[in-house]
């Protein structure tokens, strides 16, 4: 899944970012010195649409942009992330127009949409469908969502924000309040920020506690053997006035079995002007959207609230890693 594609050839000037070629599937990708360059290009990229609006780098390039999934930001941001280059897109939102409905295999769909482009971004409900289809590809393939998995590129736009809003990621404080179990934002942004020296706050109902595959990564991993402070609680008033961060989540309707169980859970955190009033003058909300009730509409004019520049980061975001695996950064 890491290795680059055998088929490549990859000429020596290329050799520097290490994405040429790449497939994106997971935040483990990434360590500092990759976060700091696609960053960096990622600023390039607002820069550039600021001014001009659009550019030619990918000129005669084509984007598959394949969903198995609902999408509005991820799926358009890749698309207008493409066409601000310069390339093109072969939409498929739905698969149920596709071969798809006529039994047609991952592998096989891949396959064939990476005959006629040359990226391929794919959002699945299922876990490691990403990997099997960066398996079978030639192309460089980007991970959109694969089920309660991960989701690299939202955190990637995540961790820019917050570089944005706050000027670092060292030293902070963050919440992640919602739908830990199921909500795979909140997998990759954790497994990204274990790259920085941040304390976690984990505030869910029980039921939704962030999985333990992510929390061993919190306890110890590469950057810090030792790991991270971190808590696990339920009420989000134990937190919301020593936080720099809070990361809030829609509670995935679409991955319970039992309607009730989701009935019983689905209102529990509701971020609004009481509550915000106790959190700190310098801190941010965010969301990687969409909303249900989990943040008042009164809320968005709070300067505090970054959603809304969380989904324009996006599209910088994914221009950045557009043209990174395809050599042109
Ligand atoms: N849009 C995000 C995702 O695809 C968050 C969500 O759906 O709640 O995971």
């Amino acid at each position: 899944m890491m290795q680059r594609k055998e088929t490549k050839h990859v000429p020596a000037n290329h050799a520097g970012n290490g994405f040429y070629g790449q497939d994106i599937i997971s935040v483990n990708q990434f360590d500092r010195a990759k976060l700091d360059y696609i960053f960096h290009v990622a600023d390039e990229m607002r820069v550039m649409v600021e001014r001009f609006g659009s550019a030619d780098l990918l000129q005669g390039k084509i984007l598959a942009n394949l969903f198995y999934e609902p999408s509005t930001r991820t799926s358009s941001s890749f698309m207008a992330a493409m066409m601000r280059l310069g390339g093109q897109v072969i939409p498929i939102n739905n698969v149920q127009y596709s071969s798809v409905t006529k039994g047609e295999s991952l592998p096989d769909t891949v396959r064939t949409l990476e005959s006629y482009s040359d990226v391929i971004v794919i959002r699945h409900p299922e876990m490691g469908a990403a990997a099997t289809a960066a398996h079978y590809a030639q192309k460089p393939v980007i991970n959109a969502g694969d089920g309660v998995g991960e989701h690299p590129t939202q955190a990637l736009l995540d961790l820019f924000t917050i570089l944005e809003a706050l000027g670092k990621v060292d030293g902070l404080k963050v919440a992640m309040v919602g739908d830990l179990k199921y909500g795979r934002t909140v997998h990759s942004l954790t497994k990204l920020l274990v790259n920085y020296d941040v304390e976690f706050a984990f505030v869910s109902p029980e039921m939704l506690q962030m999985p333990s595959d992510v929390l061993d990564v919190v306890r110890s991993n590469q950057r810090r053997p030792e790991g991270h402070d971190y808590s696990i609680l339920e009420d989000v008033h134990e937190v919301i006035g020593h936080v720099d961060v809070l990361y809030v989540t829609r509670v995935q309707k679409e991955r319970f079995t039992d309607l009730a169980e989701y009935d019983r859970v689905k209102d529990q955190y509701v971020v609004d002007d009481a509550l915000m009033q106790r959190a700190k003058e310098r801190m941010i909300v965010m969301h990687p959207l969409p909303r249900v009730n989990e943040i008042s509409y009164t809320v968005d004019n709070d300067p505090r609230a970054a959603y809304f520049r969380q989904m324009r980061n996006g599209m910088y975001v994914r221009m950045a890693l557009l043209a990174s695996v395809l050599g042109k950064a």
